[in-house]
């Protein structure tokens, strides 16, 4: 019949065959046994070992067709491999223990990178869950087919959900541009969790590692990668410093109320932003306000003048202008400007470590762009492991499991 060769073909069996296929209670089942007198892949070395035994029926939900839902049902044998003994058979639809075939993880897997998980249940007629399963699995399939071998530089960030009321701490290696971890909280445990799960072999491999000034993430990297240099990442230095300067424009406003609420209005961005983004418009109101003596053109100088720090080409002399930097703010008397520089000052191992490699995490701000996509995606990711997931699936460029014929 015409639907068991096309079944025989989708799956790619030869050491199976087709029994039946029947339309009962509204899906398609597929029964599926081994041909006689044959002898079957071992489930763990692959070698061709004699039948022992069956188990009982498995069912494994299958790619649907025509929108009917689709399963496979079979006994999986029991080999006696003369490496390891009584063994399960490797079936060739299957992955592991879960029980989708190994087209539809591939399917379901390959759509929910471009599509929210609802829509791919609802597209493949299987619940979330099985969506859910077989991202799961892909990852897992992906992961054990790459070895991370060579990864030298690595960026830590964090990324906030649910409107900031949760974290997330990712890893990234910063050479590939690739995530390579992801777990809930960014508290010490996230990031321990993160090399536990690397090991002592790639640690030991880890050469830089570019984070934020955050405590724990600095802490737990002395406790595991002391070896490795830390550099704190320029970019959320520099938005440490617009803060700074931020803080300033509103004490500035706020005193202003009595004597000229307009003046400042609407400027925000224009103290914020790099001088050559800004609108037309901005640049001649900016020009005007800074030939005032005001607080916020004092603090827009001085976040303007720290730029300068980043074009030394030696660390020397790079340190000799931040401390110029750190007096000049010391003794400009705003206070947010006062306290950002003690915080450098705090830190200066940190920002300095940036000479000796200059890594940074601005591919990461990138990919935490599509983070945040793939996080409005879907409300719905329902727990944090299912969030890391998603992230690791869309951001983690693992390879997809790959099937002898392609469903989409
Ligand atoms: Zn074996």
């Amino acid at each position: 019949m015409l639907i068991e060769s096309i079944v025989r073909f989708t799956l790619g069996i030869k050491d199976h065959r087709v029994v039946s296929v029947k339309f009962e209670g509204n899906e398609l089942r597929i029964s599926l046994d081994a041909r006689k007198r044959r002898k079957l892949p071992c489930g763990l070395c692959g070698r061709r070992s004699y039948v022992k035994d069956k188990l009982k029926m498995r069912k494994w939900a299958h790619v649907s067709l025509w929108g009917i839902p689709v399963f496979l049902y079979y006994q999986p044998r029991r080999v006696n491999c003369p490496e390891h003994g009584i063994k399960v058979e490797a079936i060739p639809w299957s992955l592991g223990k879960r029980p989708i075939s190994f087209p539809l993880i591939t399917v379901l897997a390959f759509w929910s990178r471009l599509l929210p998980w609802e829509q791919v249940a609802g597209l493949f007629n299987v619940s979330w869950n099985t969506v859910s399963a077989a991202v799961e699995a892909a990852v897992e399939y992906g992961r054990e087919r790459e070895n991370y071998k060579g990864v030298r530089f690595i960026g830590i960030d964090e990324i906030s959900r649910k409107r900031g009321h949760t974290y997330h701490t990712n890893v990234y290696d910063l050479e590939r541009k690739r995530l390579l971890w992801s777990g809930a909280h960014r508290d010490k445990d996230s990031l321990r969790r993160f090399f536990q799960w690397w090991g002592k072999e790639r640690t030991a491999g880890i050469e830089g590692i570019c984070c934020d000034m955050w405590q724990n993430y600095i802490d737990v990297i002395h406790e595991y990668c002391s070896e490795a240099v830390t550099v704190l990442d320029k970019f959320h230095i520099v938005r440490h410093l617009i803060e700074a300067v931020d803080k300033v424009r509103k004490m500035e406003a706020k005193a202003l109320q009595e004597t000229d609420p307009q003046l400042l209005k609407g400027t925000k961005y224009m103290w914020i932003k790099n001088p050559w983004n800004l609108s037309d418009k901005q640049k001649i109101r900016s020009s005007e306000l800074l030939k005032m003596n005001l607080k916020v053109v004092k603090a827009y100088l001085l976040k303007e003048l720290f730029r300068k720090l980043w074009s030394y080409k030696r660390k020397g002399w790079a340190a000799r202008y931040l401390k110029q930097w750190f007096w000049w703010a010391t003794h400009s008397r705003l206070k947010p400007l006062r306290d950002f520089a003690w915080m450098l000052r705090n830190h200066e191992e940190g920002i300095l470590a940036y000479f000796d490699l200059r890594i940074d995490n601005g591919i990461v701000e990138a990919m935490n762009n599509n983070a945040k996509v793939i996080s409005h995606r879907a409300r719905g990711y329902r727990s944090e492991k299912t969030f890391s997931l998603a992230l690791i699936h869309s951001l983690g460029k693992l390879q997809l499991p790959i099937c002898q014929h392609r469903f989409s």
